[in-house]
């Protein structure tokens, strides 16, 4: 969709207009226009309209109220209860981000409870002294359909209750595919699904015609008369549905940071299910997911709710949904858009990527334009070529991914093909596996792609020295490797080139000189042998193999049995590393930047008393700071008392320690309620537990200089979002 003609009033209009027509035909006419992937992403760039331009937003925009239901067909009934849609996530990580946020917000160990989302309809059931008074529609959420005639049809809706109380429940009544395929055959006009046909009947005129189809029932959701629910926590309630004769599902999952917990406390409320801790919820989803084929009825995703009832209270309701659930759809939000070209990018060990560049769409939260096509054989899969309508998605919420062609050119473009010669250096391309790589190890792509991940941040991190001085100094043919790094000599070299002062030049050698301090195990990063990254250094070191010569030695006899006795490093690292270090430019590389005194020995472990206060915790560090120059510095003191340091924030993360200048990632770490750690704070968390670290004084000796971040933010990123 293009936006960018229309005025944003103009574009708001448009989208709830359509949104509403949607609704109508999806809720009401059980016939939808569109597919859902269509309708979410119209919403969700409503959405994002509307928080751009605050004023635009109506308070009957189809955003603030849930999408409507009601027809003239039947009497409309008020609620008493609050019967809203949920915020939805298309991601693990994302329901992660939302369960971490829920657990800062309240500030002590909640539980979550995970359920099927039954695609069906939407219905509260009214009960008074334990007799169904009414079934009524969800509606605009505060006042719904009377359809109590066709509801009393369904045998799994229980008419009277094994006690006499006064409780609406909340449910999902659907069609099991099965009958639907049965009853869907014999009609004129077929519906799409089984949710449209239960839809459908749930509002026919004739209640003896609703009974014809044998509708079902789910209940997940039990408030009582007095608003005083007898129980703790929502197992408990579900457990007291099934007792008074409710249909509730079996499949459910309970988690707690302690899987123990978890299995005790579904167990005191005697159901069955899956109790587990927050790290099993990823696993949990992708065996629910698969799962889903196999099921009698359709789910269209999960629901992950707070379990404590006295919480739900506290977090409360938008006009939207709850505070206190969200759900996990399946199916990710599509766009469509047209590819205009297809670019090659060379990476640092010469692999080739194709790369398509796309109308801008709004996709999934942002605008994608560059999307990764991975290697030839991706490309003929989808038989895509330039000029192609192709729907666009964001893979677990983040990679824009082409999905497929939609509609083909008119151009009699063919299918895309890899060039033969390198474009930047006009190498003839070769093929490795599935991958093409330009062999030419000068390819100046290569260069740049190997310096700017030794000089970027996890590996030697140089101050000073950011991508842009890489640029000018490759264009120059200074810098063709990256031991050159420490070979040029900067004064002669910049001196007088535009945008080189003399302070910079000096903060350019300072910074290049003291990264030749940088410990061993971010050269060994920094070489940048493929898939060799922190954690494997880590085992290495940690299993004894503390210096450089040990490794090559290793590599020498080709010692595969030395490395795959350490856990976790399995053959394919083990291949990967040695074959690294005999790489003949490997080794000529390692040899310089030995010769540059770089260090290639683990320091003995200094003995530490400190107390491991951060176990547990994941920190992530942004922004420039007075006393952890560079950052990293921070991050030791986190690692040496037990914590885990992390480049982004996700919804793992629990601490973000923000200094001068944090920029996305504060944003980040604030909308997913991390704990925001200013300096002072942190300095104060180091004392608590080190007494000759006092605030206010630098830590080992360091002199406070100015970290500047702006090199650092320009590193080149390959799906570059707008
Ligand atoms: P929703 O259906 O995605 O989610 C909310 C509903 O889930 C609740 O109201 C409840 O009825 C149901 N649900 C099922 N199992 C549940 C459980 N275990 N616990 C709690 N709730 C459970 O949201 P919605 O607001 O009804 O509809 C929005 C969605 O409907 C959109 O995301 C879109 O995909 C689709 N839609 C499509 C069109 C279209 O034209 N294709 C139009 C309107 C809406």
């Amino acid at each position: 969709m293009n936006h960018s003609d229309t005025s944003p009033a103009q574009e708001v209009a448009r989208l709830s207009e359509l949104l509403r027509t949607y609704q109508k035909a999806y809720y009401v006419d059980g016939r939808p226009l569109v597919d859902d992937a269509q309708y979410d992403r119209l919403f969700d760039r409503l959405v994002e309209l509307e928080a751009e331009h605050p004023a635009l937003k109506t308070s009957d925009s189809p955003t603030q109220r849930v999408g409507s239901d009601l027809t003239s067909d039947f009497p409309e009934v008020r609620h008493t209860i609050p019967v809203l849609s949920l915020d939805k996530a298309y991601s693990a990580d994302a329901v992660l981000g939302w369960i971490a946020k829920s657990e800062t917000k309240e500030n002590r160990g909640l539980s979550f409870v995970v359920e099927e989302k039954i695609d069906g309809v939407s219905m509260v059931l009214y009960y008074e002294q334990g007799v169904l008074v009414r079934a009524v529609t969800r509606g605009n959420g505060f006042v719904g359909n009377e359809v109590t005639a066709n509801i009393r049809t369904i045998a799994s809706v229980p008419l009277r209750l094994t006690e006499p109380i006064d409780i609406a429940v909340r449910g999902e009544v659907y069609l099991p595919r099965a009958d639907f395929e049965a009853i869907n055959k014999e009609l004129e006009t077929p519906y799409a699904n089984p949710r449209n046909l239960a839809a459908g009947t749930v509002r026919r005129i004739k209640s003896s015609e609703a009974a014809k189809v044998p509708l079902q029932i789910f209940v997940y959701e039990g408030f009582w008369a007095d608003g005083a629910e007898p129980f703790e926590d929502h197992v408990q309630i579900l457990s007291a549905l099934k007792r008074y004769g409710f249909r509730v599902n079996p499949t459910l999952g309970l988690f707690c940071k302690d899987a123990r917990e978890a299995r005790e406390r579904l167990e005191r409320a005697g159901l069955d299910g899956v109790a587990g801790s927050f790290d099993e919820i990823p696993a949990y989803i992708v065996r629910r997911t698969e799962a889903r084929k196999s099921l009698a009825y359709e789910i269209d995703g999960l629901v992950v709710k707070v379990n404590e009832i006295s919480v739900r209270e506290v977090f409360g309701y938008t006009e939207h949904h709850p505070r206190w659930a969200i759900a996990y759809k399946f199916e990710a939000p599509e766009a469509q858009t047209v590819v205009e070209s297809i670019d090659v990018q060379i990476g640092r060990t010469g692999r080739v990527t194709p790369l398509a560049r796309v109308k801008p769409v709004f996709v999934g939260g942002s605008t994608v334009s560059n999307i990764t096509l991975h290697n030839q054989d991706y490309v003929d899969m989808l038989e895509l070529a330039v000029g192609d309508i192709v729907s666009v998605s964001k893979r677990g919420d983040v990679i824009p991914a082409v999905e497929r062609v939609v509609e083909k050119n008119e151009l009699g473009n063919a299918t895309w093909r890899m060039p033969h010669a390198c474009p930047t250096c006009g190498s003839p391309l070769v093929q490795r596996g599935a991958h093409t790589f330009c062999p030419n190890y000068e390819c100046p792509d290569q260069i740049a792609g190997r310096v700017y991940f030794f000089i970027g941040k996890g590996q030697m991190d140089i101050e000073n020295f950011g991508p842009e001085t890489a640029s000018v100094l490759i264009a120059k043919g200074l810098l063709k490797d990256v031991p050159d790094i420490y070979a040029i000599d900067y004064r002669t070299v910049l001196g007088g080139e535009p945008g080189f002062g003399d302070r910079k030049i000096s903060l350019i050698i300072d910074g290049v000189e003291k990264s030749k301090g940088k410990p061993f195990r971010n050269v060994l990063v920094s070489l940048g042998i493929p898939e060799f990254g922190k954690k494997a250094v880590d085992l290495l070191v940690a299993d004894g193999i503390r210096s450089m010569d040990q490794l090559l030695e290793i590599a020498d006899r080709d010692d595969m049995e030395r490395l795959v006795a350490i856990k976790q490093i399995g053959e394919k690292t083990a291949r990967l590393l040695i074959d690294g270090l005999n790489d003949p430019q490997m080794r000529i590389r390692i040899a310089r930047l030995r010769e540059s005194g770089l260090c290639f020995e683990e320091d003995e472990p200094k003995p530490t008393s400190l107390s491991q206060t951060f176990a547990g915790q994941v920190w992530c560090v942004t922004g420039s700071f007075e006393h952890f120059v560079p950052r990293s510095l921070a991050m030791e003191e986190v690692e040496k008392r037990g914590g885990r340091t992390v480049g982004s924030v996700t919804g793992k993360t629990t601490h973000l320690l923000a200094g001068d200048g944090a920029g996305s990632k504060l944003a980040q770490a604030e909308a997913l309620g991390v704990d925001i750690v200013d300096e002072a704070r942190f300095l104060q968390m180091l004392a608590d537990d080190h007494p000759e670290t006092q605030p206010g004084k630098p830590i080992e000796g360091k002199k406070p200089v100015a970290a500047s971040d702006a090199e650092d933010a320009m590193l080149p990123g390959l799906f570059d979002e707008h």
